[in-house]
């Protein structure tokens, strides 16, 4: 979903007190950083941030980071944020690839992949936010018991990312290939795209795993 040429979208995020900068000095002190004690749940891929805004309306008592590798499409959540600050939100944009390079073991409990990209092509499989490459990323910053939730429309996608899940030894907590019409449903966000394949009739895949 890149926007190609935002105009002064890198200025503007640059100029945003909520999008951090400089965040792998805050690696293994995220906790003096906030000050607070209130747990770190991470969006990865976060988009246009419908989602983490809902969440972090619901759920003032955690911390939500949304990590997003484009300027172009941050800057809409940016600009939304400016309309409506919420104290309990905070930008990264960065490549997620790096993401061991921002939090230590045990500082984030939750993390949240909507959507995410499907890179179908065989020689892209690392790419997926669901590949085992990334699942070694997540084990390494996940708060032990932490977990991940995982959704996508795109049924290729979550087959390839269930293998992955077990073959990597995680434990699968939720499985459903069809959320809205689950008993999973309750407490669910939409996210931008998912309130789009909703509006299609398409099903939801969602699973939730621990270590
Ligand atoms: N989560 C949103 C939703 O459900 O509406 C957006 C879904 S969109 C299909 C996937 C988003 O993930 C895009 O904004 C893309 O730029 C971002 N993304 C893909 N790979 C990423 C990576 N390695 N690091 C950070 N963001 C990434």
């Amino acid at each position: 979903m890149r926007l190609k040429n935002v105009k002064g979208s890198r200025e503007r995020i640059a100029a945003n007190e909520y999008a951090l900068k400089d965040v792998e000095q805050n690696k293994g002190s995220w906790k003096e950083f906030f000050g607070d004690g209130k747990p770190i749940h991470i969006e990865i891929g976060m988009g246009k941030g419908q989602f983490l805004m809902e969440m972090a309306r619901r759920h003032p008592d955690i911390h939500y980071i949304g990590i997003e590798k484009f300027s172009s499409v941050l800057v809409r959540a940016v600009q939304k944020m400016e309309e409506e600050p919420l104290p309990n939100i905070h930008f990264i944009r960065m490549d997620a690839e790096y993401i061991c390079n921002v939090f230590e073991k045990g500082e984030v409990e939750e993390i949240y992949l909507n959507f995410s990209d499907p890179w179908p092509k065989e020689r892209h499989t690392k790419r997926r936010l669901t590949s085992h490459q990334f699942l070694e990323r997540y084990d390494q910053i996940l708060k032990e018991g932490g977990s991940i939730q995982f959704k996508t429309d795109n049924r290729d996608l979550f087959d390839f990312s269930v293998e992955e899940i077990r073959s990597a030894g995680w434990t699968i907590d939720q499985c459903t290939y069809d959320l809205h019409h689950s008993d999973f449903l309750e407490g669910n966000v939409m996210t931008e795209y998912e309130e789009r394949f909703v509006a299609e009739g398409k099903p939801i895949c969602k699973v939730t795993f621990h270590r």
